[in-house]
């Protein structure tokens, strides 16, 4: 089923894992239910038993997440990595791509030695371990204010609560921290400027 399709409303965040729950007509399940024989048979042929999760970096946009191809950030969050990234001179800034491939940042033979392609699958797994970290931390402290009124949220709920912005992407890379947005990146600052000033 293309993502366009996908009834956002059918789906609630789980306030304990953090990962999305439900969906029609195939439920996904987070890490807290069990995950049954026939459960998994629903999915037989996708690499996740999943179709949907909030993105790694603002925790506020979704991602779909069917193959090992997809991206753990959303689409702002990846423009952001990009823009900032070239800057630089890479790719893109931080690894938002499930697969190390998509990222770029795994050097490949035979142009590096087997010393550098292991060198460079370790970095690679130290910078997603770093951003799966972040995403916890980040849940955690968007979660927060909502564990009051229950287990689970409705997805449309928590987006109306942390909705995402160009400005909510910006800021979430600002303090992930791993590269400053440079100062000159006027659109960047600017929207993060403007979300800054109405998340007060
Ligand atoms: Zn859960
Ligand atoms: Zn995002």
């Amino acid at each position: 089923m293309p993502f366009e399709e996908l009834d956002l409303a059918a789906f609630a965040v789980c306030l304990t894992c953090g990962c999305l729950q439900g969906g029609v007509p195939r439920e996904q399940r987070c890490r807290c239910q069990p995950r049954t024989p026939d459960w998994e048979q629903q999915w037989q042929g996708q690499d996740i038993s999943s179709d949907l999760d909030l993105c790694v970096l603002c925790v506020r946009d979704t991602v779909t997440t069917r193959t090992r191809w997809s991206w753990l950030g959303c689409e702002t969050c990846r423009h952001v990595s990009q823009v900032v990234g070239e800057r630089y001179g890479h790719r893109s800034a931080l690894p938002l791509g499930r697969h190390s491939i998509m990222n770029g940042d795994v050097v490949q033979p035979p142009a590096a030695t087997a010393t550098e392609v292991t060198g460079s699958l370790i970095a690679a797994t130290r910078r997603w371990n770093a951003l799966r970290e972040w995403r916890q931390a980040e849940f955690d402290r968007l979660a927060e204010p909502l564990r009051a009124t229950g287990p689970t949220v409705p997805l449309i709920e928590w987006q109306r609560r942390w909705p995402p912005s160009l400005g909510a992407s910006v800021d979430a890379f600002d303090r992930y921290g791993a590269v400053p947005v440079p100062t000159d990146l006027s659109s960047l600052r600017q929207a993060q400027a403007r979300f800054r000033s109405s998340a007060r």
